[in-house]
């Protein structure tokens, strides 16, 4: 066997990638199980992305993690969809199987996988969630949620995207569960049993980094009790709705959880191996807070 052969690479392939916590997490994974990989971050223009999916399909690469801009665009250049990677028209990882690229969407069980672990009693469903924001990671965790049986409305900043999102699951069909959309001065919030931040809000850095995304904190005392509140957001560790969620005494999570979840599930599908979680959830803790 060549060199190549035993070791393997994977990559994040995104557009910027500089700030990505994936190479630190899956290496501490390979470290950590002994699997001979390497795995790199690669900032590939929109115009490369075909030339770089051709070098995906070479006996050295186990496969790739995508994120922004080129999950849509991932989702067209791969060789097979699993079903929530057709589902949302977007693929987040892509597993080299002998040259046959397969893409899937491990985002929507990764943010499960985060979710459940601290709110157990949500898996067999029957709830209400919250979404607030519409984008990319919003597809992801209401296609999830829906998929759980919960009933999940969804409020945006841009409410016709909110709409359009509603429409888009409906027509990759949705199972189970049920989603619409509203505007947040419409919602009640005691009828939740969980809100989830998927908007940019709350990031250090962004645009709105002191905000609440698009609820008050007076919503946010109506909150069902024992309600769940997750931010997909991890800079800062606390963000402000997360501040806001602990003085009014409510369970949350941060964006880690999801961070973590998705990383585990491509880890997995690319090696086979069980993934080793809490090692990559602090290996990712541990860059955080450095
Ligand atoms: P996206 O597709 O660009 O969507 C951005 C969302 O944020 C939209 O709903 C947008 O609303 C909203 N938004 C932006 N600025 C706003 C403001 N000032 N007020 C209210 N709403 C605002 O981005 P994305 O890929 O969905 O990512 C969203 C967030 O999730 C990011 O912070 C990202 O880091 C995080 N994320 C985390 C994970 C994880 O593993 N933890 C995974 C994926 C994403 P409009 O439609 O009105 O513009």
């Amino acid at each position: 066997m060549t060199r190549a052969l035993e070791q393997r690479s994977a990559w994040i392939i995104a557009h910027p990638v500089g700030h990505s916590l994936s190479p630190v997490m899956h290496n501490a994974a390979f470290a950590a199980t002994g699997f001979a990989a390497r795995y790199a971050a690669l900032d590939v223009a929109p115009a490369a992305l075909t030339q770089v999916f051709g070098r995906l399909r070479g006996a050295d690469a186990l496969g790739a993690n995508v994120s922004l801009p080129h999950k849509q665009a991932a989702a067209r250049l791969v060789d097979e969809l699993a079903p929530e990677a057709a589902a949302l028209g977007a693929v987040n990882t892509v597993v080299n199987q002998a040259g046959v690229l397969l893409g899937s969407n491990t985002d929507v069980g990764g943010f499960l996988d985060g979710l459940l672990e601290l709110a157990p009693e949500l898996g067999p469903g029957g709830f209400t969630a919250l979404v607030l924001g519409a984008g990319g990671a919003a597809r992801a965790v209401v296609w999830g949620l829906v998929g759980l049986g919960a009933e999940v409305v969804i409020v945006n900043r841009d409410a016709v995207r909110a709409g359009e999102l509603v429409s888009r699951l409906e027509t990759a069909g949705l199972r189970r569960g049920r989603a619409l959309a509203a505007t947040a001065d419409k919602i009640e919030p005691g009828a939740f049993d969980l809100v989830v931040n998927t908007t940019t809000v709350g990031m250090a850095g962004g645009p709105a980094a002191t905000a609440l995304p698009l609820l008050e904190r007076s919503q946010l005392e109506r909150l069902r009790g024992g309600a769940v509140v997750s931010d997909l957001v991890y800079r800062p560790a606390v963000t402000p709705l997360l501040a806001a969620a602990a003085e009014v005494g409510l369970r949350r999570q941060n964006g880690v959880a999801m961070l973590v979840g998705q990383g585990a599930r491509s880890f997995e599908a690319w090696t086979g191996l069980p993934a080793p979680v809490a090692v990559m959830r602090a290996a990712v803790e541990e860059a955080l807070a450095g």
